[in-house]
């Protein structure tokens, strides 16, 4: 359930520090200066949500209810699908002029490109959710990883037009890349990566260990990465070097052999994150489960039905979700249940059974991991604000990946080097604590569907006719 919240000591704008911003939300993180002579920052390990509107826009009741829609859409439709993969959330009530003190605060830090669109001085509603970029309010760095897994899985749907194939064969990911690299729609990309996020979501070990290789040659692209709350500049060269204190690394004799050193870092980034996808793969398995039966009829499916009955469709009231996700959950359980019907109301289902997909489509996965305390034998809290989760353990050593080194690296002369490396950190041996968080899940609109389908032709056409070399993806 999502508690509404007035919080009196949140509503000092110079508390908040400018986060991060998309293209409808603006995050802040909560941060005291209360010991102005080592300028010791106390953090809330909490961040506030606030949604932005077009610059002068009038006021619109609509917008006042999106953050209590939003959340109220994460605790009764998603929770009961991703269960403990999905955090609280508050929802704090603020003032107009507490909103435009903190834009005023705040401009001066915001990116050029985002300033066409300021916060949304109507909203009555910001969300406030734990800050997954941090592990804990404890001493140790933390290490937060953020992956946009977009879809994981191949369309089976009868109503594929022939002419759009090539979805049958080539994933979307892979598919919409090349889309992007024709519209330079994303100028952090150059050139179209090897990853491929069936792989990932294969739950296959050699593939899932050569996908998060293909993620790490270009972290930038479809990776976050965010040291103690900070994101990682990963276009800077030498970027790997700031995780030494972080995995408890002591380069300092090997200066000369900077780029091994770096690699050494991408390795054990490389093993943190096969190490946890292995232990996780319940959970890789839900997300794929989700999004494909879903989405059962495609797009195209879909989009015959809307374009068919569009009167009869509107965006459901929080009563309405609850009763989709009660039917599909019942419908996965017993699959005799309403197969084939095309009645109004299973086609009303579908449809938006369909706009739940394409939220899980667009979520971002946070994995935030820290050297464990155990010997302390306390857990800090995440946040002052929410209850602590019991965190996951794995354990790295660098000695047993010494010896697997043969299977990253076919290179003998550089094997020989990374195994001398490996030998003189042998005694590597450490337990991290991970959580792993699925954000991002807001509503998606009845009125986004031709935008899907005609977005989704646009991909596939492109990719049918211009890409000579037609991969194929494997589930
Ligand atoms: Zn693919």
């Amino acid at each position: 359930m999502s508690r509404i919240e007035s919080i009196p000591e949140l509503y000092f704008a110079s508390r908040w520090k400018y986060k991060a911003e998309g293209n409808v939300n603006i995050i802040l993180t909560y941060v005291v200066q209360y010991n102005e002579i080592d300028s010791y920052a106390l953090k809330l390990g909490t961040v506030l949500r606030l949604r932005k509107s077009a610059k002068n826009a009038d006021t619109n009741d609509m917008v006042n209810k999106d953050a209590m829609n939003a959340s109220l859409y994460v605790s009764t439709v998603i929770a009961p699908l991703l269960g403990e993969y999905v955090g609280e959330s508050i929802l704090l009530e603020v003032q107009p002029k507490f909103l435009r003190e903190i834009a005023n605060l705040i401009y001066s830090m915001r990116p050029a490109k985002r300033l066409h669109k300021d916060i949304d001085f109507t909203q009555r509603y910001a969300i406030l959710i734990s800050d997954h970029t941090i592990f804990d309010l404890g001493p140790n760095p933390s290490l937060s990883i953020e992956l946009k897994p977009k879809w994981v899985f191949l369309p089976t749907s009868p109503h594929i037009s022939p002419e759009n194939s090539q979805k049958l064969r080539t994933c979307r990911f892979c598919m919409h890349q090349h889309y992007k690299l024709l519209n330079k729609s994303d100028e952090r990309l150059s050139t179209v990566t090897e990853y491929c996020p069936l792989d990932l979501f294969s739950l296959v070990d050699e593939r899932m260990n050569r996908s998060i290789k293909e993620l790490l040659k270009f972290p930038g692209h479809t990776l976050k990465l965010f040291l103690r709350g900070e994101q990682l500049q990963v276009d800077k060269e030498g970027w790997q070097r700031e995780l030494c204190k972080f995995f408890e690394l002591d380069f300092s004799g090997d200066q000369e052999k900077t780029q091994d050193c770096n690699d050494v870092i991408l390795d054990l980034l490389h093993m943190l994150l096969s190490t946890m996808f292995r232990e996780e793969k319940n959970f890789l398995n839900r997300l794929k489960h989700l999004q494909s039966s879903l989405d059962e009829l495609d797009i195209e499916g879909i989009y015959k039905y809307y374009v068919a009955r569009r009167s009869n469709f509107s965006d459901p009231t929080i009563g309405e979700w609850k009763m989709v996700v009660d039917e599909y959950l019942r419908r996965i359980k017993d699959p005799r249940v309403s197969v084939g019907r095309d009645d109004d109301v299973s086609i009303r289902q579908r449809l938006y059974e369909f706009l739940i997909s394409a939220t899980l489509k667009d979520c971002s996965i946070m994995m935030t991991f820290k050297k464990s305390t155990e010997a302390s034998g306390k857990i800090d809290s995440s946040s002052a604000l929410f209850p602590q989760k019991t965190p996951k353990e794995l354990l790295l050593s660098l000695q047993d990946f010494g010896k697997n080194v043969k299977d990253f690296e076919e290179n003998s002369n550089r094997k020989r080097y990374l195994k001398d490396l490996y030998d003189k950190h042998s005694s590597y041996e450490t337990s991290f604590n991970y959580k792993i968080f699925v954000i991002d899940l807001d509503p998606k609109l009845v009125s986004n569907i031709p935008h899907y389908h005609e977005l989704d032709a646009k991909i596939v056409e492109n990719y049918t006719k211009n890409c000579k070399t037609k991969k194929t993806c494997v589930e």
